[in-house]
């Protein structure tokens, strides 16, 4: 992905002074997401350009923290030193797709503030003539916990439908012409007038000689019988962020099928999906280990060797630990989405009551046994709140 190396200023791109509040900032991005959104502006580059520096620049003064690290140090702020891996750094990610979302997410259908159709005013997508679009193509991508916590890039073969090669996405033959559509007379779709008791109405549908196209083929390619395209495959590369979960998605634009005789493509539609961990158990941002310990260790402390999902660190248990306490090494977890910070690991611990006894270590137990201090108190009040305490961690 280009860098982009001169970033123009946040408060410029939005057209904003620089003590604007929050509501400000979001009316002057909804003002330009809507002008330039790549909905309106099919294949228009520098518009998906401003559509991507408006959200992004959006993203950082709507948010607090990362609008006082802007104020105080820049751009710098934000990618630069000293916020380290976890910090902002996840914006280097910020892509076409991630604008898409971040938009709908405040200004889509249910994201506050009138539905999607309402915004443009109706009629997205195509219009009353021409070739239809591909359609997407949804694929799922199965990441380790490994991958999820570094954030990754995957190549996915798609199975696709790809141009025609021998029509060039036309679906006519080599010299042969399309011409226009005798039903709908190129319009693309028929009228039908119906009457009854409320009035007359007009039923505006797609034609179904030329399929909403305006245009029929003479003589269709036999390669692909006219459709200008054929099955085939490619191999999308796709930029996994760090601290995605099951569930999330990321969209490739133009990446789904190819649009019969030459429509535009689709979008892919990955959809991430989490391997279970054979050590690990992912609760949000934060991730269980269980760990098995001695009642000996329980009983003196001990400092152990725990595996994180990014080499391994000491953890120390401190004497008298009961079983089933949590301990919490904080910042060893998965990064946050897009947030900063990080979540924890969580180390609970299971005391491993031995099984098969040799005669020495029978005596030993049944000296323990005898003693004061070997004894579990009463069980009642103080013992349930001394259990609860240790699971609080
Ligand atoms: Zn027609
Ligand atoms: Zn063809």
């Amino acid at each position: 992905m280009a860098t982009r190396v001169d970033k123009r200023d946040y408060y410029e791109i939005l057209g904003v002074e620089r003590n604007a509040d929050a509501e400000e900032i979001k009316k002057a991005y909804r003002k330009l997401a809507v002008r330039y959104h790549p909905d309106k502006n099919p294949g228009d580059k520098p518009a998906e350009e401003k559509f991507k520096e408006a959200t992004e620049a959006y993203e950082i003064l709507k948010d607090a923290d990362k609008r006082r690290a802007y104020d105080q140090f820049g751009h710098a702020g934000l990618t630069g030193a000293g916020t380290g891996p976890g910090g902002f750094s996840g914006f280097s990610h910020f892509d076409l797709s991630d604008a898409l979302r971040a938009f709908m997410r405040d200004f889509g259908a249910g994201g506050g503030g009138g539905g999607f159709e309402e915004l443009f005013g109706g009629g997205r997508g195509r219009g009353a003539s021409g070739p239809a679009s591909g359609g997407d193509l949804r694929v799922r991508l199965k990441l380790s916990l490994e991958e999820i916590l570094t954030g990754v890039e995957k190549k996915i073969r798609l199975k696709r439908m790809v141009p025609c090669e021998p029509c060039r996405g036309s679906g006519a033959q080599a010299g042969a012409r399309s011409t226009q559509c005798p039903q709908c007379h190129g319009a693309g779709e028929v009228r039908q007038v119906s009457r009854s008791i409320f009035g007359q109405f007009v039923n505006i549908t797609t034609c179904p000689r030329c399929r909403g196209e305006g245009e029929i083929i003479e003589k269709p390619c036999p390669s692909c019988h006219g459709e200008g395209r054929v099955e085939g495959t490619s191999t999308i590369s796709v930029n996994v962020p760090p601290g995605v979960s099951a569930g999330n998605y990321i969209t490739v634009r133009g990446a789904g099928h190819a649009g019969p005789r030459g429509g535009p493509s689709g979008d892919a539609v990955v959809l991430i999906e989490e391997e279970p961990h054979e050590q690990f158990e992912r609760h949000g941002d934060d991730v269980l280990y269980r760990l098995p310990i001695s009642f000996p260790q329980a009983a003196l402390g001990e400092a152990m060797v725990v595996p994180t999902l990014n080499g391994s660190v000491k953890l120390k248990v401190p004497a008298g630990t009961q079983s089933g306490k949590l301990l919490r090494l904080r910042g060893k977890g998965i990064p946050h989405l897009r947030g900063h910070g990080t979540g924890d690991l969580l180390v609970q611990v299971f005391v491993w009551t031995p099984e098969n006894l040799s005669a020495d270590e029978r005596a030993l137990m049944e000296k323990l046994s005898h003693s004061r201090g070997g004894q579990p108190p009463k069980a009642g009040r103080s013992f349930l709140d001394k259990l609860r305490s240790n699971l609080g961690g």
